[in-house]
């Protein structure tokens, strides 16, 4: 078996906890800033951090076409909390001037749980995963509002697990369940820091896409 090299776009945000979980795993991983970095890559991750900033950071480095194409072209991705925002078809709530990668036929609401609960932990059942459920470490963290076909939802927050008063509204389903954590072809996205539990089965979800 090859050694599994993952980019993970080091343009702002938690890169260094990703890197972490990919070498634990036994993949190797680089830092991808420019568009010469994503050649040869197995798989790409799009860290948590400021969407706002990673988008502007991207269109300065000329990086918003390369990463958007090298995405669409089926390079095995995984988003997570900023990173689903940029993975996201349409964005709910962000800067107008915000740009996304795409890559998730979804749309996402920015810093969707509220300020004032910025930060809170809750376990999420995603079944793919196995029946252990995921601690979601949340920080400012979205939810998906919506989606369209072909993605598939990997994990929902339900109301019980989160702080009053988030629990209801619109895009939740009968029992109040946030969708969380999300799937389409071999894109990832979750609104919570996979990377900052010792539970590193999202990470490991992202190598077996790759094969
Ligand atoms: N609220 C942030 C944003 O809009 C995401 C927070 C995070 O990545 N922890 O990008």
């Amino acid at each position: 078996m090859t050694l599994k090299r993952i980019g993970v776009l080091g343009l702002q945000g938690g890169v260094a906890e990703h890197r972490a979980a990919l070498g634990y795993l036994g993949a190797t991983s680089a830092i991808v800033r420019d568009p010469g970095d994503l050649v040869g890559l197995d798989g790409l991750v799009i860290p948590g951090g400021e969407s706002t900033a990673i988008s502007r950071l991207a269109v300065d480095l000329g990086m918003l076409a390369p990463v958007r194409s090298a995405i669409a072209k089926g390079l095995p991705t995984l988003g997570t909390c900023a990173g689903m925002i940029l993975l996201a078809r349409e964005v709910l709530d962000g800067r107008r001037d915000q740009q996304q990668f795409g890559g998730i036929n979804m749309t996402v609401r920015r810093n969707a749980f509220g300020r004032q609960v910025d930060s809170f932990e809750a376990d999420v059942s995603i079944p793919v995963l196995g029946e252990q459920p995921f601690r979601a470490v949340s920080i400012r963290a979205p939810w998906v509002e919506k989606i369209a076909s072909g993605v598939e939802v990997l994990g929902r927050l339900g109301t019980g697990s989160i702080p009053e008063p988030f629990g209801s509204g619109t895009s939740a389903d009968a029992s109040g369940g946030r969708i969380v954590a999300v799937r389409q072809d071999s894109v990832v996205a979750t609104s919570f820091h996979p990377e900052l539990t010792h539970d590193f089965r999202i990470h490991e979800l992202l190598l077996k896409m790759i094969g």
